[in-house]
């Protein structure tokens, strides 16, 4: 069976750079030939066009290449009015082979880089010696080049198909952009405004030297994203990771400004991150790296216009740093520039466990919904770190029982509840939640398809699949990680009546709260934990209501409804806000 993939925008627009290079007058590669093989050089002018990373051009590269080289046919979409898919021919596929080739690092056709000047020839030469043509001379071949450059460069869209299964990693921008596309299609949203929700509204990139411990100078490139401020001022984390890449950061600011306008707030979508790996390296170290951050971003960051705060290896000292830093260099404390920071300097009470509080009062309003009586109601809950102790402790506390719980290293289970606290305990003594006395162990596997009231994902993305999905028997499904099921699976526990209270609303207890220390900031006055509890209670219970009203009013799951509320909200603000000069309609003067 053949398997169909797309190239991704990112893919195509490198293929492009490469046909280009071989075009009569490339427009795209002028500089290419500057270089010494021909891989640095698409690697370096992919970089510079698109203004990412070297690295993250070889990822591009690499992604490609796997595609291409694995590719049956190949299928080119050319621009309107055709818009039709045409297959590329089998010399032409054989052509793009070669091509392919040429460029990767170690070329097994060509050799590498010895042919920068007499490109063309090197090129055609290569495939003649690999696929050979009957008639003996380079003609077919020069023609074959000139019709793959010419279907290639105006080319809109690719696809692939491949005999072999395909392993590709999934692309997270590419994914953000699809849950767009769905809402925009469901919402008949104007199509501008969706070529601009498309993109984020401003992309920052630095590189920012930091002094080792051993005196050596390392240089570290760091992104920030301010993907739509339409809602307000954009507000997102910051991740240190050693694999981080722009499309990551762009990807995870667009769930922000989704995140943030479904749960009703007042503010817009950023993230932003360090490529870096926080475990090799001191405090100290990461200290420079953090205040470096921040002297570079300074400009496009405060309190009325982008708010960080943490998320992967980032932590709350970080924070009180990245406010240190902000406010020496504005001239006066400024502790609204961040949230997530300690207590003691700005931070608000009720932080560390306001995600899985939120995730709490979700529960109790998808359990009204369904007439579940939560007293007595079973919970298993996978993973039992930040989010999976809290959301245990706190069903617990309103009178549920908790059956299972578990982390990396398995499970336990007892049909008769278990007391998240002395599992807690447990944990710290022994190092995981398995063998917790008088439970009996459980696999991570067996552990969501449990029968069950409520099941609790708390640890990974990609855990409910279509795979386990049909045996899944818990009524409802509140996503305390993010992106624990996957889109097939969504469907199948869609049609056997699961309620899934999708991630970006049940987990959105914390970036309330950060919202609410933000706003403590502000007016420098402090609410105490009970007033903080009471405000999350309320926002999120809103935003409950309001995502299960799009639900029924459309027809679909609370993911598709909580993404179609989103993207309604970000798309009427900027209409709004524009006036006449978005406004895809232009209504009438009403005379006065
Ligand atoms: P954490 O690191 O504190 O805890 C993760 C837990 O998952 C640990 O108990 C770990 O042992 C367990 N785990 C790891 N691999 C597992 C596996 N294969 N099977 C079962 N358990 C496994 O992280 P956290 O802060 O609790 O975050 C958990 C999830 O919630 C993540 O997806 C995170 O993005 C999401 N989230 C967290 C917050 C927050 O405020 N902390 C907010 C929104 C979303």
């Amino acid at each position: 069976m053949l398997n169909s993939v797309d190239l991704s925008a990112r893919e195509l627009g490198m293929l492009k750079l490469m046909v280009d290079f071989f075009a009569e007058k490339p427009e795209l590669t002028a500089k290419i030939e500057s270089y010494t093989t021909a891989h640095y050089a698409l690697l370096t002018t992919y970089s510079e066009n698109f203004g990412i990373p070297v690295e993250d051009s070889l990822k591009v590269f690499e992604e490609l290449q796997k595609k291409l080289l694995d590719a049956e046919y190949v299928r080119v979409k050319a621009p309107e009015p055709i818009k039709k898919l045409l297959p590329l021919t089998r010399e032409e596929l054989n052509m793009l082979r070669v091509l392919v080739d040429y460029f990767s690092e170690s070329p097994k056709m060509a050799p590498a880089g010895a042919f920068l000047s007499k490109r063309e020839d090197a090129l055609t030469e290569t495939y003649l010696w690999f696929y050979g043509n009957s008639e003996g001379n380079g003609e077919v071949a020069k023609e074959t080049l000139k019709n793959l450059i010419e279907k290639l460069q105006t080319a809109v869209f690719v696809k692939v198909d491949t005999l072999a299964p395909l392993a590709v990693t999934p692309n997270p921008y590419e994914a953000a952009l699809k849950q767009l596309d769905v809402a925009a299609e469901k919402l008949n949203l104007d199509p501008g405004i969706h070529e601009i929700l498309k993109r984020p509204m401003r992309t920052l990139i630095v590189n920012i030297p930091v002094v080792m411990d051993d005196g050596s100078i390392q240089v570290f490139t760091g992104y920030r994203v301010q993907y739509n401020d339409a809602l307000g001022p954009t507000k997102g984390g910051i991740r240190y990771h050693p694999d981080l890449t722009l499309d990551e950061v762009t990807a995870l600011a667009a769930w922000m400004t989704w995140k943030t306008a479904v749960t009703g707030l007042p503010l817009g979508g950023g993230k932003g991150g360090i490529r870096c790996n926080p475990k090799e390296m001191s405090r100290a170290e990461l200290e420079r790296l953090t205040r470096g951050y921040v002297r570079a971003i300074a400009k496009f960051i405060g309190p009325f216009t982008d708010v960080p705060a943490p998320d992967v290896y980032t932590t709350a000292e970080m924070m009180a740093w990245i406010m240190d830093e902000y406010s020496e260099i504005v001239g006066y404390p400024v502790f609204g520039v961040v949230t997530g920071k300690p207590v003691h300097v700005g931070g608000s009470h009720g932080r560390s466990e306001a995600t899985s509080r939120g995730l709490m009062y979700t529960v109790v309003e998808a359990a009204k919904h369904l007439g579940i009586d939560l007293k007595g109601a079973t919970v298993a809950v996978q993973g039992y770190g930040n989010v999976g102790y809290h959301a245990a402790h706190l069903l617990h506390e309103i009178g549920c029982k908790i059956i299972a719980v578990s982390d990396s290293k398995g499970g336990s289970y007892n049909p008769e509840g278990l007391d998240p606290e002395k599992v807690l305990m447990h944990k710290e003594k022994t190092g995981s939640v398995v063998d917790y006395p008088s439970s009996a162990f459980i696999t991570n596997e067996q552990l969501l398809e449990l029968e069950c009231d409520i099941l609790v994902p708390a640890a990974l993305e990609n855990q409910i699949t279509k795979e386990n999905a049909p045996n899944i028997k818990a009524k409802i499904i509140a996503e305390g990680a993010n992106g624990p099921t996957t889109p097939e699976a969504d469907e199948i526990l869609f049609k056997k009546g699961v309620f899934v209270i999708p991630d970006i609303l049940a987990n959105s207890g914390g970036v309330i709260v950060s919202y609410f220390e933000q706003v403590q900031n502000q007016m420098n006055y402090y609410w105490t934990e009970e007033e903080v509890r009471n405000k999350l209670k309320e926002t999120i219970t809103k935003a409950f209501h309001d995502v299960l009203k799009m639900s029924k009013q459309y027809n679909v799951n609370m993911r598709a409804a909580a993404y179609m509320l989103a993207v309604k909200r970000v798309a009427d603000a900027l209409v709004a806000r524009k006036g006449t000069t978005f406004s895809p309609i232009v209504p009438p003067l009403t005379p006065s």
